[in-house]
């Protein structure tokens, strides 16, 4: 049996008549860029969160980037982030001319630790970026109390949790703003890059729009320099087309992540992740701790298993933070985990045969 790490194709093949729908309507009208197919799933996301505001862009690394520039951060400022996430969490603070700053993960929930944070606080911070990784919420109560001592906005990194629910809030609606991509393999997915902003501030909301739109809310009228960053009309339809079938999606994923614990719960060389107390995991990964991680994952791929580890190296320790000076013991669980961490294919089309499969492999490397 083959079970790959994620299958674009059955989600399409599932949704095939609307997709195509989608598609041709733009190319019909020829609504490349911005217009109606844009505004309409801006219109309907924003809906969909509670939220005044949503502005698409070209992806969820500029939604970062737009939203720390139009929060005044720039040179000698400070950010603060987590050590284990994708490069876009760092990448955009050092693109407005600050510093990131990394905390360390939680032991259990693998998201930033929120214990940490207060510690790492400056004059010079200028925001904090928790990341709901994995789909797993942050502590967010305790990190936006400590956001609110000291002044500092929090922006929310939703790249990875897609209607995330932490004790009845939606990822992204608790801070300034949340940021999301729509790269094609996230829960919701674009065929190509996305991404947006939601916020519900008036202001922020203006600035970011004008911001992405080269300074120009009106066109031909620069009030400001700003960037090219614009989702366009095929991607808006596509995720427009999706949008009915999302929460229907991220329950299935759910449901797979109980299968999957209630069938590996008995492997004692496997952690299975655990969800944070009165929070929604969206399951964007499922990712466990296993003894002899690389050798599990090499003899999976020998079956026909896909896996992959979120990530390998955590960010501190990457050659493009070497100037930071970091060491092992400044980061020690991502330290430890970097070497135990996989995750292991879920989406929601995942069948239990195939579940059974991966947990009966796991099995049988285990026991030899
Ligand atoms: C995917 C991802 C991003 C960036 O999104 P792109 O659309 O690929 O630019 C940012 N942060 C996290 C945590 C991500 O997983």
């Amino acid at each position: 049996m083959n079970v790959p790490f994620v299958d674009l194709k059955v989600q399409y093949q599932s949704i095939k008549p609307d997709i195509d729908k989608a598609i041709g309507d733009v190319i019909a009208e020829t609504a490349f860029i911005g217009g109606k197919y844009v505004n309409e799933f801006e219109k309907k996301f924003a809906e969909l969160y509670g939220v005044k505001h949503c502005i698409s862009c070209a992806n969820g690394t500029d939604s970062l980037y737009i939203l720390m520039k139009m929060l005044g951060i720039g040179t000698g400022d400070e950010v603060i982030t987590v050590a284990n996430s994708w490069i876009s969490s760092s990448e955009t603070i050092t693109q407005t001319g600050a510093t990131p700053v990394f905390v360390d993960i939680d032991q259990v929930y693998y998201s930033i630790d929120e214990k940490q944070i207060e510690s790492k606080i400056t004059a010079k911070t200028k925001a904090i970026i928790p990341v709901h990784l994995h789909g797993q919420m942050c502590e967010m109560d305790s990190i936006l109390e400590i956001a609110a001592k000291h002044n500092i906005p929090v922006i929310e990194d939703c790249a990875q949790s897609h209607f995330s629910v932490y004790k009845g809030k939606r990822a992204g609606t608790m801070g300034i703003a949340g940021s999301f991509s729509f790269y094609p393999g996230k829960n919701l997915g674009a065929y190509g890059d996305a991404g947006c902003i939601i916020t519900d501030d008036d202001k922020l909301a203006e600035n970011c729009k004008r911001y992405a739109r080269h300074g120009a809310l009106i066109k031909h009228q620069h009030t400001t320099e700003g960037v090219n960053s614009r989702l366009d009309g095929l991607q808006a339809a596509i995720l427009s087309a999706k949008l009915p079938y999302i929460l229907g999606w991220t329950a299935q994923r759910q449901a797979n992540a109980k299968y999957y614990d209630r069938v590996l719960s008995g492997i004692s060389q496997i952690v299975i992740p655990e969800v944070r107390p009165g929070t929604e995991h969206s399951y964007h990964l499922y990712v466990v701790r296993a003894e002899r991680r690389d050798e599990l994952g090499q003899c999976l791929k020998s079956k026909g298993i896909e896996t992959s580890v979120h990530y390998p190296v955590p960010l501190p320790f990457m050659k493009a933070y070497q100037y930071l000076r970091h060491t092992e013991h400044d980061f020690p669980i991502s330290n430890k985990y970097q070497h135990q961490i996989l995750s292991l294919p879920l989406y929601p089309e995942l069948s239990n045969e195939m579940m059974d499969y991966v947990s009966n492999t796991i099995k049988d490397f285990y026991s030899k």
